[in-house]
């Protein structure tokens, strides 16, 4: 699925904006003042890039060179203090990305690691946030308990789209280094391992550019075993989270039709053969839905597939709507089935939801855009 044609300065690497300023016949230190600008200043316009000739600027605005910053057109704030925006890119079509500030609270219901922090304060109002970004406009994959799939898929995103989505977030909260406090999550709208090579090159922009260490990162995919063994080739990668919320084939299938391309057996091999950092733990994510797969039948039957796997289990109980058949199971149900996961030595956290008032927890992005209710 081809992205948009782009005249978008961010999305490109040093070396290809090092190409870029010597076919202007400019030194080749110029590709990197503009790599600076983009990624680490994060100007958003090239007249802030003070760095370069003014002549050379106009030039570049002259061949059609733009930023490409995704404007924010909404901004929607949370009582627990999320914010969710509506981000405009070029086409006009618009994405959405969360951010979420973190106290000092433990377990933080991101779908990052909670506990791990070594750093104390920082100057900005927050101790560490997460952003959660987009990959894709809409979803392809049609989990049945989604919001994001009722919207089918519009386009991939670039990478320079996907890195922007967390530019313009950081600029917007005035973030300044360490950005080691910064968390990022590829868990908002689309599936990263559909667009990988663009959702691989902004990983590798956000380390190298924006400088947050690749294991700040998690990436979240509904199970396309051919890319989570590509991502355990990668030199430089996020960690690995699995939606997995089914405990057996014909369970998941139901909830999951890509289950019928990839089935349990399968992912579950990708998954155990995934290479682990030291200290590293895989992440299985699991949607509880009502009466469907949140019985303690089920939790057992999940400790039994994931035995063996160093990881450890988000239990997200369901956000849901008008829109979805299911229906959230109530707070004992949910506490049974983590009781019965860390019996069985797994490590099990219940994901708070954060932003829910704003539309703004797992599997809700773009439902007020999108869909009347
Ligand atoms: N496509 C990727 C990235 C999206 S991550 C993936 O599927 O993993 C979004 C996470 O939110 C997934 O774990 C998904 O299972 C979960 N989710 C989706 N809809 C939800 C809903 N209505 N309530 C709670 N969690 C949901």
């Amino acid at each position: 699925m081809p992205t948009v044609p782009s005249n978008s300065l961010l999305g490109l690497t040093s070396q290809e904006l090092t190409a870029l300023v010597l076919d202007a016949g400019q030194p080749a230190y110029r590709g990197q003042q503009l790599f600076d600008a983009l990624y680490r200043q994060r100007i958003d316009a090239l007249g802030q890039v003070s760095t370069l000739p003014r002549d050379y600027r106009t030039r570049l605005e002259e061949n059609g060179w733009r930023v490409g910053l995704p404007r924010i057109s909404q901004k929607f704030v949370s009582s627990d203090g999320t914010v969710r925006y509506l981000m405009a890119l070029a086409d006009g079509e618009t994405v959405e990305t969360v951010w979420m500030p973190e106290g000092d609270e433990g377990e933080a219901g991101d779908g990052s690691e909670a506990g791990d922090e070594a750093e104390g304060p920082g100057p900005a109002s927050f101790r560490r946030a997460t952003i959660c970004v987009s990959s894709q406009m809409g979803c392809a994959v049609n989990c049945r308990f989604c919001f994001t799939a009722l919207l089918g898929v519009k386009r991939n995103l670039s990478a320079g789209e996907i890195v922007g989505q967390i530019a313009a977030v950081l600029r917007d909260q005035g973030v300044q280094p360490p950005m080691q406090r910064v968390n990022i999550v590829f868990m908002g709208m689309g599936e990263p391992f559909l667009n990988y090579d663009n959702f691989i090159k902004s990983v590798q922009l956000l380390v190298e550019g924006v400088g947050i260490p690749e294991v700040r990162m998690t990436v979240s995919t509904a199970g396309i075993v051919p890319r989570i063994l590509d991502l355990g080739r990668e030199p430089v990668r996020p960690k690995l989270a699995i939606s997995l919320n089914a405990s057996n084939d014909a369970l998941r299938s139901e909830v999951m039709p890509l289950n019928r391309k990839w089935n349990l057996q399968e992912l579950m091999a990708a998954a155990r053969a995934f290479p682990l950092r030291p200290r590293e733990r895989l992440t299985f994510e699991y949607v509880l839905l009502e009466g469907v797969n949140d019985a303690p039948e089920n939790a057992r039957e999940v400790a039994e597939l994931v035995r063996g796997v160093r990881a450890k289990m988000n239990l997200i109980p369901l956000n849901s709507g008008a829109e979805l058949s299911y229906r959230t199971p109530t707070e004992e149900r949910v506490e049974e089935f983590q009781r019965i996961l860390m019996a069985a030595g797994i490590p099990a956290f219940v994901r708070r939801p954060r932003g829910r008032d704003i539309f703004a927890a797992c599997g809700q992005l773009k439902r007020t855009v999108e869909i009347r209710t």
